[in-house]
C-alpha cells in the first residue's frame, strides 16, 4: 500500500509518499510560506530534486500542487494513495494510539485545541484539506503524544492542586513520542537484544528537544511535559523554569499571557541565552570564535542533558544505551562528547574517533568495553506514522 505522511504546520505542509511493501520513501519534499509571499515547494522524487516557486493562500493550493507533482512522476498507472497519515502533536489523555479519523475524532482533536493553539489548528487544516482531495481514502492521526501514555502517575503529575489538575488536564504529557519510539526500537536493533528488556535513554535534540527514559519496551519518563517548553532549553524555547519567573514576569514588566507565551516559545533557549541565533550550529561557530554567552548557552544545554540522562538512569536502576537523535544529536559531536565523558561513573565510554566522524547511518559511539552502549541513530519519524496509519487502517 501506498501511505501519503502529512505534516501540516501554519505555513508548511511536509509530505512523504511511503511504498510500505517495502517501507520505502518514494517522494519528500516540503512546500513552505504557505499563505505568505514568495512560496516554494520542493522536493526528492525517485531520488530527483526538484522545486516550484509558488504563492499558496491555504494547504489545500500546497496540497494540490504536491500531488500534481506526484501524479506526473510516481502516482502512475494504477498506482494511487491507499491511506493518508497525519502527525498531530497533541493527544491528550483521548488518544494513546493510531486513530483512524471520523467525524467524532475530528470533533475531539478539535477540543484539544487549547494545549497546543499553534499546532492543532493547522493539523486540522491539513486533515480537511486532505479529506477532500481523497474522497474516500482512510485517513489516521499519529500523536506526538501517544508513546508516552505508559509512564506512571508520579513521573506526569505536577504538584498542583489535586483536583484542579483533574479539572484542567494539568499534567506531563511530552512528545517526540515516534522519534522517542523509533529510536528505542532501533537501538535494540543495533545491539541485537530485545526491546522489551532493555534500559534506554533517547536523547531528541534539534529545534525542540526533549529526552525519554524507555524501560522493557515503554516509556517511563519524558523531559516534556503539558507542552513542548518544559525540558532542556531549546532553539528558542525557554525549557525548566522556576514558576516564580513566570510570576515574576508578569509582575515586573506587565506582560499578559499572550507576551509571555510569545517570550517562553520564540526568545529563550539557545537564541535567548547566546544573542546569536537559535540555529545550533551558528552557536557552536561563535563559540568557537571566543563569544562567551554561546559558550553559556551550550554549556546550559549540554549541562541539562547530562542531568536528565543521570536522572532517567537513576529512574530505571540503570541503563544499558543512551541514543541521540534529531538536528543536534545526530550531527554535534561536541555535544555527544560533552556529555558521554561526564558518564564515566555508569561505566560509559566514548570512543572519540568514532564519534568525530560524520555519518548518517545508525552506529555506536562507545568502545567495544563500555558498560554502556552509546548510539547515533536518525530519526524516521515518517515511517513510523506510516508504519501507525497501515496498522490503524488494517485494524
Ligand atoms: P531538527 O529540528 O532536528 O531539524 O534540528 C535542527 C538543529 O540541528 C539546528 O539547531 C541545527 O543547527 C542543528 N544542527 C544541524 N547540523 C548540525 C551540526 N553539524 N552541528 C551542530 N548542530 C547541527
Amino acid at each position: 500500500m501506498l501511505i501519503l505522511v502529512l505534516n501540516a504546520g501554519s505555513s508548511s505542509l511536509k509530505f512523504n509518499l511511503m511504498d510500505m511493501d517495502r517501507e520505502e520513501t518514494l517522494a519528500e519534499g516540503i512546500a513552505e510560506r504557505i499563505g505568505l509571499s514568495e512560496g516554494f515547494i520542493r522536493w526528492t522524487i525517485q531520488g530527483e530534486k526538484g522545486r516550484i516557486e509558488l504563492d499558496m493562500n491555504g494547504h489545500k493550493k500546497a496540497l494540490s500542487a504536491i500531488m500534481e507533482q506526484l501524479h506526473q512522476t510516481v502516482l502512475v498507472g494504477d498506482r494511487e494513495v491507499g491511506a493518508v497519515g497525519h502527525r498531530v502533536v497533541h493527544g491528550a489523555n483521548s488518544f494513546v494510539d493510531p486513530e483512524l479519523i471520523t467525524p467524532a475524532v475530528l470533533t475531539e482533536i478539535e477540543a484539544m485545541t487549547f494545549y497546543a493553539p499553534l499546532h492543532i489548528p493547522p493539523s486540522l487544516s491539513g486533515i480537511r484539506t486532505a479529506q477532500e482531495l481523497f474522497p474516500g481514502v482512510p485517513q489516521v492521526a499519529v500523536f506526538d503524544t501517544a508513546f508516552h501514555h505508559t509512564m506512571p502517575d508520579y513521573a506526569y503529575t505536577y504538584g498542583l492542586p489535586y483536583e484542579l489538575s483533574q479539572r484542567l488536564g494539568l499534567r506531563r504529557f511530552g512528545f517526540h513520542g515516534t522519534s522517542h519510539q523509533y529510536v528505542a526500537e532501533q537501538t535494540a536493533v543495533l545491539l541485537d537484544r530485545p526491546f522489551d528488556q532493555l534500559k534506554i535513554v533517547t536523547c531528541h535534540l534539534g529545534n525542540g528537544s526533549s529526552i525519554t527514559a524507555v524501560q522493557n519496551g515503554k516509556c517511563v519518563d519524558t523531559s516534556m511535559g503539558l507542552t513542548p517548553l518544559e525540558g532542556v532549553i531549546m532553539g528558542t524555547r525557554c525549557g525548566n523554569l522556576d514558576p516564580g519567573v513566570i510570576t515574576t514576569l508578569l509582575e515586573q514588566e506587565n506582560m499578559d499571557g499572550k507576551a509571555l507565551a510569545n517570550l517562553l516559545n520564540k526568545k529563550c533557549g539557545l537564541l535567548g541565552i547566546s544573542g546569536v541565533s537559535s540555529d545550533c550550529r551558528e552557536v557552536e561557530e561563535a563559540m568557537g570564535n571566543k563569544n562567551k554567552r554561546a559558550k553559556l548557552a551550550l554549556e546550559t544545554l549540554w549541562y541539562g542533558v547530562l542531568k536528565y540522562v543521570g536522572g532517567y538512569a537513576a529512574a530505571m536502576n540503570g541503563v544499558d544505551a543512551v541514543t541521540f537523535t534529531g538536528g543536534i544529536g545526530e550531527n554535534s559531536n561536541a555535544l555527544r562528547t560533552w556529555v558521554c565523558s561526564r558518564l564515566t561513573y555508569l561505566g560509559a565510554r566514548l570512543d572519540a574517533a568514532v564519534n568525530d566522524k560524520r555519518s548518517k547511518v545508525a552506529r555506536f559511539i562507545s568502545t567495544p568495553d563500555s558498560a554502556v552502549a552509546l548510539a547515533v541513530i536518525p530519526t524516521n519519524e515518517e515511517l513510523m506514522i506510516a508504519r501507525g496509519t497501515l496498522h490503524a487502517v488494517e485494524k
